[in-house]
């Protein structure tokens, strides 16, 4: 099987389509559209041709003709495999050029440039249409229930409005555009939410294709030599810091939980002119450290509060103060992800620490 591992994440580059109901979750690259066929009793009328100057986009014709972009189709060309064709979706859709990769069994998908584009309708960008083209037209779904609605005359300032599939030919009929929030769920009809994600980690079933090019067979139960079924797998180390960095943090920094925190413990002495401070500190950080807790111990001469800061920002779980009260074996004790400030006998806090 293969598949991503997404951490939701709101700077992540990854939309994913997550339905509310069945809990379908996938990236929105692969998600397929609902085909269901949506019956449409819209009377189909006789095509005419509007004339369309400074047209330059869809929302162009819905301010200046109130053509609303569910009722146009847009024609756009592409390059597979060096040849030429169309696809055809409803106006506000966005074609998914990994389904084209995917329909086609091919990595060559290129938008055609505005020169070819011009050399095949014969008309300046963004008057393509089906009608009377002489490249191959494959059409999405959706298309298929729309009726009177609005394509390029392959001329320039000109649309055709009330066109219907009957006014021109196509070649194949498929999945090609991306999911909107607005679809329902292709599983079980529910709501559909996107969120940005992150990629941490992914599976790849690679097959029998590298280990038939290698040789490297097994014997089965019958002695038969049969090829060795390979996976891979990926974590990005980086990218889940990272991803983890976004989810938790506050204005001050990270807040990191115990398992992803780089030290479990910092100890932070206030003033290192203080030799009571100062010993009281590295007697808690040999303590902590000899039962295998790892301890990042702030001594340098600073003022306190920037070495608060510092430690916010390095968002270290636990955080030891050890200030005026060491004499008495007492110091501040602090989780980052709250304010609460305990003062605690140090004794008892070295305790906690190394039987929690
Ligand atoms: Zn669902």
């Amino acid at each position: 099987m293969s598949g991503e591992f997404q951490a939701i994440c709101d700077i992540g580059e990854d939309t994913l389509v997550i339905c509310d109901n069945c809990g379908y979750a996938t990236n929105i690259e692969v998600c397929e559209c609902p085909t269901k066929d949506i019956l449409n009793e819209e009377v189909e009328v006789e095509k005419e041709l509007l004339y369309t100057p400074n047209v330059g986009t869809i929302q162009d014709l819905y301010n200046q003709y109130e053509i609303s972009p569910d009722s146009t189709v847009k024609t756009l060309i592409y390059k597979v495999d060096d040849k030429f064709y169309a696809f055809l979706i409803r106006g506000d859709r966005e074609l998914n050029e990994t389904k084209i990769m995917k329909l086609f069994k091919t990595q060559e998908v290129i938008m055609a440039t505005p020169e070819e584009d011009e050399a095949i309708t014969h008309a300046k960008v963004g008057f393509a249409g089906p009608i009377d083209l002489d490249i191959p037209v494959v059409i999405d779904y959706e298309v298929l229930s729309m009726k009177n609605f609005l394509v390029g005359a392959n001329k320039t300032d000109y649309h055709y409005i009330h066109v219907n599939l009957r006014d021109f030919s196509y070649d194949m009929v498929a999945d090609i555009r991306n999911i909107c929030e607005s679809d329902s769920c292709p599983h079980c009809g529910g709501n559909l939410h996107f969120k940005k994600g992150i990629e941490v980690g992914n599976t790849f079933k690679l097959g029998t294709k590298y280990s038939e090019a290698l040789g490297l067979y097994y014997a089965d139960e019958n002695n038969q030599l049969r090829p060795v079924v390979m996976g891979c797998y990926g974590i990005g180390v980086a990218r889940i810091l990272a991803a983890y960095v976004e989810q938790h943090h506050d204005d001050n920094g990270i807040i990191f939980t115990k398992e992803l925190s780089p030290y479990d413990v910092s100890i932070v002495i206030v003033n290192m002119k203080d030799q009571e401070q100062v010993s009281l500190a590295e007697k808690i950080y040999e303590e902590l450290h000899g039962n295998g807790i790892s301890v990042l111990l702030d001594n340098r001469d600073l003022r306190v509060g920037v070495k608060f800061k510092d430690m916010d920002l390095i968002g270290i779980p636990v955080r030891i103060t050890v200030g005026r009260k060491a004499s008495e074996g007492i110091v501040e004790y602090k989780e980052r992800e709250n304010n609460e400030v305990i003062e605690i006998q140090s004794n008892k806090i070295i305790n906690s620490i190394i039987h929690s």
